[in-house]
C-alpha cells in the first residue's frame, strides 16, 4: 500500500475500499471530505460529547465482576456497560455520531437499513430527539419477524419501508437504502449501522464507537493502576468491537480477541472477498456467494465483517475465536444469576469466551468483556429455547 493514510484510501491492508457506483462514489467521496474536516472540528466534538452525556448517558461504568471472577477463578473480569446506554446497547453512540454530522452537511432526511431491527430502533429513536424525518427500509421477511421493532419505530414516528425484491432480506434493504442515495443524496443522508460497508463508513463507526475504549482505558488504569491483559467482545460486523479495540491498538501488551459465534465464523474461516461494496472476510458458498449465516444472536448473523478486523486477523494484531450458541446460553443464564445483569445474546458470546480466558490468566491480570447490549430483548427467545 501506499503512505496514505487509511482515511485517504479507506483500505486496511488489502482490505475495505469501495466497490460501488460511479455515481454513489461521489457521493460517498463528499461524505469522507466532510467526515474529516467535522470530526477534528472543536465545536462538533462538543456537540457529540453533549449528547452522549445528556441523551445516551455516558459514560457508563466499568463493572468489576466480583462474583463471576470468584466462581471462575483467574484475571479479573470487568465489563464495559454499554447495556446501560438509552436503548440498551452500544449502536446509539454511532446514530448520535452519524446524525450530527448528517445535519453538518446540511441534510433534512436520514434513510437506513436494518435487519433484525435493532440499528433502525437505534436511528429511529435519535431521529424523533433531532426531529428528523427517518425511512427505514427491511427486507419484508424480516418486518415479519421482527414486528415489534416495527411498531417501535413507527412508535418514533419512524416510516418503515418493507422491502419485497431479491430475497426479502437484509442485502435487500441495502440495495433499496442505496438506490434512495443515489435519488436523494442533495438532502439525504445514508446512516449506516456498524464498521462495514464501502468507505468512509468504517472509518466513521470506528471514529464514534471508540469513545468504548477511550473510557475504558481510563477507567481500567484507575482501578487496576495497569492497562488489562485482554479486552474481549462479540463481532457481528464489527461496530463495537472495533470502538472497544481501538484505544488499546497500540499497547502490544493487550490482547485484542473478537468472538464469533461457531455458527457464523466469518473472521475465523472467511476468505476474501467482495460484498456488500468493500472487501473482507466472508463466507462463500460454493458459487462464490455470500454463504447465508445463522447464530442464536440476530446481530452476529452477517456473512461479512469489517475490514479493519479481517486486516487485525490477517495481520495477527487481533485474535478471533468462536464459542457455540450453547455456550453463549449458558453465559446468559450464569452472568444474570450471579452479577443480576442480563447481557444481551450477542454480548454473552463475548462473556462465554472470558470465562474462559481469565481462568488460564493469573489473579493479578485483568480482562474487559465489551457488554454491547443488554439482554431484555432476547428473554423471549431464551424463554422458548429452555423450554426445549
Ligand atoms: C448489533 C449488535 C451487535 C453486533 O454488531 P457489531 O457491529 O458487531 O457490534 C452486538 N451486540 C449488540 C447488543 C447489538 O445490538
Amino acid at each position: 500500500m501506499s503512505k496514505q493514510s487509511v482515511v485517504e484510501t479507506g483500505y486496511f491492508g488489502e482490505f475495505g475500499g469501495s466497490y460501488i457506483p460511479e455515481d454513489l462514489q461521489k457521493v460517498l467521496a463528499t461524505l469522507a471530505e466532510e467526515f474529516d474536516k467535522y470530526k477534528v472540528d472543536p465545536q462538533f466534538q462538543e456537540d457529540f460529547r453533549y449528547y452522549l452525556k445528556e441523551y445516551v448517558g455516558r459514560e457508563n461504568p466499568l463493572t468489576y465482576a466480583k462474583n463471576l471472577t470468584e466462581k471462575i477463578g483467574g484475571a479479573k473480569i470487568y465489563l464495559k456497560r454499554e447495556d446501560l446506554n438509552h436503548t440498551g446497547a452500544h449502536k446509539i453512540n454511532n446514530v448520535i455520531g452519524q446524525i450530527l454530522l448528517a445535519k453538518r452537511m446540511g441534510a433534512t432526511r436520514i434513510i437506513a437499513e436494518t435487519g433484525a431491527g435493532q440499528h433502525g430502533v437505534a436511528t429511529a429513536t435519535a431521529c424523533a430527539m433531532f426531529d428528523i424525518p427517518c425511512t427505514v427500509y427491511m427486507g419484508k421477511v424480516d418486518t415479519e419477524r421482527q414486528a415489534l421493532n416495527v411498531f417501535r419505530m413507527e412508535l418514533l414516528g419512524t416510516k418503515v419501508v418493507p422491502v419485497e425484491k431479491g430475497q426479502g432480506r437484509l442485502k435487500d434493504a441495502v440495495d433499496e437504502a442505496l438506490a434512495d442515495l443515489v435519488q436523494n443524496y442533495e438532502n439525504t443522508f445514508y446512516l449506516l449501522g456498524s464498521a462495514v460497508g464501502p468507505h468512509p463508513y468504517p472509518s466513521i463507526v470506528k471514529h464514534f464507537q471508540s469513545i468504548i475504549s477511550e473510557e475504558s482505558k481510563r477507567q481500567i488504569v484507575e482501578k487496576e493502576g495497569k492497562l488489562p491483559a485482554a479486552v474481549v467482545a462479540c463481532v457481528g460486523g464489527g461496530s463495537n468491537a472495533i470502538g472497544a479495540f481501538s484505544h488499546y491498538m497500540e499497547e502490544p501488551s493487550v490482547r485484542l480477541v473478537g468472538v464469533e459465534p461457531s455458527e457464523a465464523p466469518t473472521v475465523t474461516e472467511g476468505e476474501p472477498a467482495v460484498i456488500h461494496g468493500f472487501k473482507c472476510l466472508t463466507l462463500l458458498d460454493d458459487k462464490g456467494e455470500p454463504q447465508p449465516t445463522y447464530s442464536i444472536a440476530a446481530g452476529l448473523d452477517y456473512p461479512g465483517v469489517g475490514p479493519e478486523h479481517s486486516h487485525l486477523k490477517t495481520s495477527g494484531r487481533g485474535d478471533y475465536v468462536t464459542v457455540t450458541g450453547d455456550e453463549a446460553l449458558e453465559a446468559f443464564q450464569v452472568l444474570s444469576k450471579v452479577e443480576g445483569i442480563i447481557p444481551a445474546l450477542e454480548s454473552s458470546h463475548a462473556v462465554a469466551y472470558a470465562m474462559k480466558l481469565a481462568k488460564t490468566l493469573p489473579s493479578d491480570e485483568s480482562i474487559i468483556v465489551n457488554l454491547s447490549g443488554r439482554g431484555d430483548k432476547d428473554v423471549d427467545q431464551v424463554f422458548e429455547m429452555l423450554k426445549n
